[in-house]
């Protein structure tokens, strides 16, 4: 059976609108990174949140989730990759797995960092943002792991456990990594290859691999579906916060500024509750 409402990113925009999905009785999945990943959680003290000045980032961010798992909001713990809509179900892919809902909430933050020079003319020929998915296509081979997500050491443990030969590449040391994966500070990255990829170049240095996994904690809006409609880089919303397809709902950062929290709580309600009618209607259709 598919959830009512998937909402993808479980910042603080994901978390509004999922509980004011469940207040009008709506199944709802919250497919997302550990929470501590919003970038709210880190900031020392927020101000301008309306009656509550002074608390931190950690403080709001905590209180948000035991509100959201106390009106029994279900969580997925994961990257989404792609968003598929067919006959009035959008289908998520989360790694190797499959969330199904009537309709979604796009509530993913800011992307920030551009796509490495490769990476799109590479992606799915040597170029991969699911260890899970396609390592097993790589097994006794070398491959590079760039680690921009704090699980990006655990992926690569998995790859490393099921025979591929891992380099590890990231900005700073990483925390887990097994001591038979090297390390490799990041720098300047391009993906180079002919037909399909050969190495990951950093800096000066080529490091050979048949597949770079680009393991990053946030996914640009239109890599989840290519067609959804933006201006200045933000997903284009209407005062419902409904988005140029049917269904799908966007809140938070992702829609534009201003870039904080009232903004994100505020635009998460809406796309809750318009999804829940948008819900309603499709079941009196
Ligand atoms: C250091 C700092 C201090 C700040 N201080 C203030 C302040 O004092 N006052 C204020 O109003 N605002 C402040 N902000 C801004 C505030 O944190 C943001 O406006 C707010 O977090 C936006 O919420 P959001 O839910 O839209 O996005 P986010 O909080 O960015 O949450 C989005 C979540 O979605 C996840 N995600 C993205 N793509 C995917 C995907 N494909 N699959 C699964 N999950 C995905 C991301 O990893 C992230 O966890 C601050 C921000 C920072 C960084």
């Amino acid at each position: 059976m598919p959830y009512d409402i998937a909402v993808v990113g479980g910042g603080p925009a994901g978390l509004s609108a999922a509980i004011n999905a469940r207040a009008r009785g709506k199944s709802v999945v919250v497919v997302g990174n550990d929470y501590r990943e919003s970038p709210l959680y880190r900031a020392e003290r927020v101000d301008n949140y309306l009656g509550m000045p002074g608390q931190t980032g950690a403080e709001l961010m905590e209180a948000y989730r035991r509100h959201a798992e106390a009106m029994e909001v279900d969580f997925c713990a994961g990257r989404v990759l792609n968003i598929m809509q067919m006959e009035g179900t959008c289908y998520l892919s989360i790694g190797s797995e499959m969330e199904m809902a009537k309709a979604v909430v796009l509530a993913t933050g800011v992307v920030r960092g551009k796509k490495l020079p490769g990476e799109a003319r590479y992606l799915g020929q040597g170029v991969s943002y699911c260890a899970t998915c396609d390592g097993m296509l790589y097994r006794g081979k070398p491959v590079v792991v760039v680690g921009m997500a704090p699980d990006a050491p655990e992926e690569a443990n998995f790859l490393q456990g099921i025979g591929c030969q891992v380099t590890y590449v990231s900005a700073h040391a990483p925390k887990n990594l097994i001591p038979a994966i090297p390390h490799m500070k990041s720098g300047k990255l391009e993906i180079v290859g002919e037909e399909t990829v050969t190495a990951l170049r950093v800096n000066d240095t080529e490091l050979p691999a048949q597949c770079v996994f680009l393991l990053r904690s946030a996914m640009p809006p239109t890599d989840l579906l290519p067609d959804l409609a933006l201006e200045d880089g933000y997903i284009t919303v209407d005062r419902q916060m409904r988005t140029n397809l049917p269904g799908i709902y966007a809140a938070g950062d992702c829609t534009g500024l201003p870039l904080q929290l009232s903004k994100a709580v505020g635009e998460g309600l809406v796309a809750g509750q318009a999804a829940a009618e948008y819900v309603d209607q499709l079941s009196n259709s």
